[in-house]
């Protein structure tokens, strides 16, 4: 039971953070090379083409699926993939051109004498539900849901992410804070990607746009190697470059709290900028910490009254001053200028912070 548990815990934290270190991969009972799956219509994608312009037959290649994009409907239905065992024995499960664009990628890295393998690639839906329902039964559903990625919104669901490993000196360096310690390889990599139609996904510093921290070993296929190339060498995330523009600057204050690190409070702010992402049109000019004075007990209180079973222990608060879209939309009045907007978090110490208020 308690080994059942570890593997589902670990499980969740790879579904949550996009990306699996070893060991946890869906033990499929297919594990031979190169087995289609999934196909219901066989030769569906041969009439993709052209990019995204025609996508009756097929599937989008540069869909963008993240924590606000869900996987668009009927995916899995023509979705085309291929089954490999990596070095470690695991099955791997990969969209059938992003598997061939990887092979060549991985035969040009391997003549610079930079080995890599794949540690994940597509997950189904169908088994991140399958996580979430067992977290939710296990520990209750507000557990789950801090925990476990919602099913639907992870970009392994296309089947075009790949989380690679590095092999250095015919070891397998699989860990994630292992991979990590070789940034001199993975520029090599990164290097390498956009000639095949790849990209880098999850970008340093840029976790507001894309929900996710650094992760130098997810890659995502594109299907066309003139766009990959245009995101790479401008180096913006693929969220900026499907919204045709450049992510407003924003400027953080975080103040000089006595209660919280500028990390903690950085946490703090991802999850504002996060729901601030579905504010639709409008645009964020600046968030700043509130202070200390924030966290009394009234206040803890008062948002422990607003989440049913909470039992938060500490309070703060941000304020933002943001645009509302210029034609309007939504609530908005149009094109206004928004001053001291509130935005309350509480956590139980040590725990994550969660959003519980935000408004005036
Ligand atoms: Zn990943």
């Amino acid at each position: 039971m308690k080994r059942i548990l570890a593997v589902l815990v670990f499980a969740a934290l790879c579904a949550l953070i996009g990306c699996a270190s070893s060991g946890a991969s869906s033990a499929s009972s297919d594990s031979s090379t190169q087995s289609a799956s999934a196909s219901q219509s066989s030769g569906a994608l041969a009439a993709e083409s052209s990019g995204s312009a025609s996508q009756s037959q097929g599937i989008d290649y540069q869909v963008l699926v993240n924590k606000l994009n869900p996987l668009p409907e009927g995916w899995e239905g023509v979705l085309e993939t291929v089954h490999m065992t990596n070095s470690i024995g695991d099955d791997v499960e990969v969209e059938k051109k992003a598997y061939d664009a990887y092979l060549e990628l991985k035969a040009e890295l391997e003549t610079e004498g930079v080995y890599v393998d794949l540690d994940s690639a597509r997950r189904s839906v169908a088994d991140q539900q399958r996580i979430m329902d067992e977290f939710t039964k296990e520990y209750g559903a507000d557990y789950a849901k801090k925990t476990v990625a919602t099913p639907g919104y992870s970009e392994h669901h296309t089947g075009l992410a790949l989380d690679l490993y590095l092999i250095i000196d015919g070891k397998d360096v699989v860990e994630n804070e292992d991979m990590i310690k070789y940034p001199e390889i993975w520029e090599k990599i990164h290097a390498k990607l956009a000639g095949h139609g790849f990209i880098l996904r999850y970008l340093d510093g840029c976790e507001h746009i894309t929900g996710y921290g650094y992760e130098p070993w997810h890659i995502r296929y594109l299907d066309d190697p003139a766009i990959a190339k245009e995101i790479m060498d401008k180096g913006i995330t693929f969220e900026e470059y499907k919204s045709g523009k450049a992510a407003p600057e924003v400027s953080y204050d975080y103040g000089n709290s006595k209660l919280y690190t500028k990390e903690e409070l950085e946490a703090a702010a991802v999850q504002v900028k996060c729901e601030f992402a579905t504010f639709e049109g409008c645009e964020l000019h600046n968030l700043r910490y509130a202070g200390d004075e924030c966290n009394t007990k009234e206040n803890i209180d008062w948002l422990n009254s607003l989440d049913e079973g909470a039992n938060y222990t500490q309070v703060a608060e941000f304020l933002a001053d943001f645009h509302t879209p210029v034609e309007g939309g939504g609530a908005w009045e149009a094109d206004t200028e928004m001053k001291d907007y509130q935005w309350w978090l509480a956590r139980t110490e040590n725990e994550g912070w969660q959003l519980v208020n935000f408004g005036y």
